[in-house]
């Protein structure tokens, strides 16, 4: 049984996801953040993101930001990457041009590698850039690059990242909670982020970092913001407790993202996420591929995150108003595209199934052949 009966309108998009009925519940109530009764569901949920993290207690902590993924990308450069630190970037999507832009603007030094953005960068591309220039000491890179689909290596980079002896910060935003990373076995890792609303299936609104303790209190004070400083985070959590926040949070997403955390683990875990997330991601690649439109990466590129494929070329093809009549009929996608030729990009992620891509892609066609009439 598909999940997205459930409600009148299936999101495709890469984020906020489709969310399960259970987590939108948990949200129609009111509840005092720093009230005794809510303390733990925060401090647990701390305490279970850095599991899932593969982060261990006494190592790495869960350090949230109220707001979004690219809140937490700039508190994590700036509190990480110290003012005389160099960042090598590889740039193969929109989301690293993003990263490139928060690093540059908070005046740090940014080494852009580029590559092409139909594939994910490897060791190889990595190792000899670090080999080159010493003065690099922080690697930072998209580990599910939405913009696209592809998938960065995120163990392979790591390796050309010890073996150089350099430090890792990792936007893992579309891929945690689906794509495998273990940072117990990433010494070199001094951060992932990620947030509520993409493949854990939450709520929008809490940002998370799970970071090393030793690297995040190395550069205390170096931050230059009081909001965006993960040393203050943490130091807040020491003093006042790691079930207080620091400042308002957005209490009812928490409250929601604690049953979404449920409801994750009763599925599996990330290896069963991934494996419905890969499922639903090919059942639409090769949907696709049989309407005649191409995907815009190949298949041993394709994420299970994001597909993104090429807009008819048909002049005639109106995608505004291609994605109006996909919502008409209860399918959304997102309404703008961030690679340099015009594609369509759909999320494989949220609470769906197979059964609800196959729905999809029947919208998907009757919607095509509206819009492309074949000459009689
Ligand atoms: C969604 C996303 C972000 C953060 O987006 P926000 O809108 O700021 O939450 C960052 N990086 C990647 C790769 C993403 O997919």
């Amino acid at each position: 049984m598909g999940l997205a009966w459930l409600c009148a309108m299936m999101l495709l998009i890469p984020g906020p996801v489709q969310t399960r009925p259970e987590t939108r519940a948990a949200m129609a109530q009111d509840i005092a953040p720093w009230d005794h009764g809510f303390r733990p569901t925060y401090a647990r949920i701390r305490e279970r993101v850095r599991d899932i993290a593969g982060g261990i207690a006494g190592e790495h902590v869960t350090l949230p930001l109220q707001g979004c993924g690219h809140f937490m990308m700039e508190a994590a450069i700036r509190s990480l990457v110290p003012p005389n630190g160099k960042l090598l970037i590889p740039m193969n999507g929109s989301y690293a041009s993003r990263m490139e832009r928060i690093a540059r603007e908070i005046g740090r030094d940014v080494v852009k590698l580029d590559l092409p953005d139909t594939r994910g960068a490897r060791e190889e591309d990595i190792a000899p850039v670090l080999a080159a220039d010493p003065a690099i000491s922080h690697v930072s890179f998209v580990y599910s690059e939405t913009g696209s689909g592809i998938v960065n290596d995120a163990a392979g980079i790591g390796r050309a990242v010890r073996k150089a002896g350099r430090r890792m910060i990792m936007d893992g935003v579309s891929a945690f909670g689906a794509l495998p990373f273990n940072l117990a076995e990433h010494p070199e890792c001094d951060a992932l982020m990620f947030t509520s609303g993409k493949c854990l299936e939450g709520m929008p609104g809490i940002g998370f970092a799970v970071a090393r303790i030793d690297s995040i209190k190395a550069r205390a004070g170096q931050a230059g913001s009081w909001c965006f400083d993960l040393a203050d985070v943490l130091a807040h959590a020491e003093r006042a407790g790691f079930g207080s926040f620091r400042f308002t949070p957005p209490v009812q997403a928490l409250a929601a993202f604690d049953v979404a955390l449920d409801l994750f683990d009763a599925e599996g875990g990330q290896p069963a996420r991934h494996a419905r997330y890969r499922a639903n991601a090919d059942t639409l690649y090769d949907g696709f591929v049989a309407m005649g439109i191409k995907p815009y990466v190949t298949k041993a590129e394709q994420g299970p995150i994001i597909v993104t494929v090429h807009q008819p070329s048909d002049p005639r093809f109106d995608f505004p108003r291609y994605v109006e009549a996909l919502k008409a009929r209860g399918v959304l996608i997102s309404n703008f595209w961030n690679t340099a030729e015009p594609t369509m990009r759909i999320g494989a992620i949220g609470a769906l199934t197979p059964e609800d891509m196959r729905r999809a892609l029947a919208v998907f066609r009757e919607c095509l052949a509206e819009a492309l009439p074949a000459a009689a």
